[in-house]
């Protein structure tokens, strides 16, 4: 199901990475405030939103199912492997076929004994500047799990690196680079490289709007402008990639609604056009979702 209105292409409803990352903040299980959260979010029109969590990242689908129900907006689900540091025990145990065999059952039959199912292939990564094998692994996975299901695949780059190798893999292995969304490039500051990307074919997610502390939105908004300019405005997504309890209004973070509330103003000031908003906000993801058919 995909509803009419306005889409976050890349966010974790619940995460724990807490373990690895040794910090209580990067353990998101505030249920009452994300409601709330994502309530406000209904409120100013969102009506998808993409929950890249998979297997290892402390994933729960029937907690994000109540979200779901308690704040209106349809929430789509994943599967697959995030990156090395994270991986769980299987990815270094199980073949890629064992491990694409996960993925295909969790899309066609659902998420550990649950009938919700995988809508999309993600968030899969590559480490900062390398490429691991378990990951490479994880990787040819994922092709055999596309090319069983079709589903679209949403990937992790680390600060935006190796988002061309990313890109290569993709189409050495005969991928429709119409179904690959290449994630954070927004932090890698280099409009050239997310150009470059774009010219292949793939869409690309600003995904990490309003962490000023590794990129300055308005970094953010002067290549968006650039790739407007360059007619490539619709193969881009916007997202924030929320993921700690600081990240939250009740901790005194920005809260999920920054993206509408102030980064949407912030793009009209560099010149971003209200189609080109339209664009990022509804008609792409659509456009990229769209086999999950449109209900309002
Ligand atoms: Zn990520």
């Amino acid at each position: 199901m995909f509803k009419n209105g306005m889409t976050y292409m890349h966010e974790h409803t619940t995460i724990d990475l807490s373990e690895v990352k040794n910090n209580e903040d990067c353990k998101l299980d505030v249920f009452s405030e994300t409601i709330k959260e994502y309530q406000t979010l209904y409120a100013k029109g969102v009506r998808n939103l993409v929950d890249v969590t998979n297997i290892g990242m402390g994933r729960h689908v029937t907690y994000v199912q109540k979200v779901a129900e308690e704040s209106g907006i349809n929430i789509i689900s994943s599967t697959g492997f995030y990156q090395e540091s994270f991986y769980p025990i299987q990815v270094l145990r199980e073949t890629q076929q064992q491990l694409a065999e996960r993925m295909i059952t969790e899309i066609v039959d659902g998420i550990k004994g649950t009938t919700i199912k995988a809508e999309m292939i993600g968030e899969i990564g590559t480490s900062y500047n390398k490429w691991t094998e378990a990951e490479k692994k994880v990787f040819k996975a994922v092709i055999i799990a596309h090319q069983a299901t079709k589903k679209p695949i949403s990937t992790h780059t680390s600060l935006g690196t190796l988002g061309h190798e990313q890109v290569d893999f993709f189409k050495k292995n005969q991928v429709n680079l119409n179904r690959v969304v290449i994630g954070h490039v927004d932090l890698t500051g280099d409009i050239d490289y997310i150009l470059q990307m774009l010219r292949e074919g793939v869409y690309i997610a600003f995904d990490t709007i309003g962490k000023e502390s590794y990129m300055p939105d308005h970094v953010r908004a002067e290549m968006l402008k650039k790739i407007q300019d360059k007619g490539y405005i619709e193969k881009v997504f916007l997202s924030m990639d929320i993921t700690r309890k600081s990240h939250l209004k009740y901790k005194g973070g920005i809260g999920y609604s920054y993206l509408l509330d102030s980064f949407i103003p912030l793009l009209q000031t560099y010149g971003i056009t209200r189609h080109s908003i339209e664009c990022l906000l509804i008609h792409n993801p659509y456009a990229f979702m769209k086999e999950l058919g449109e209900s309002i």
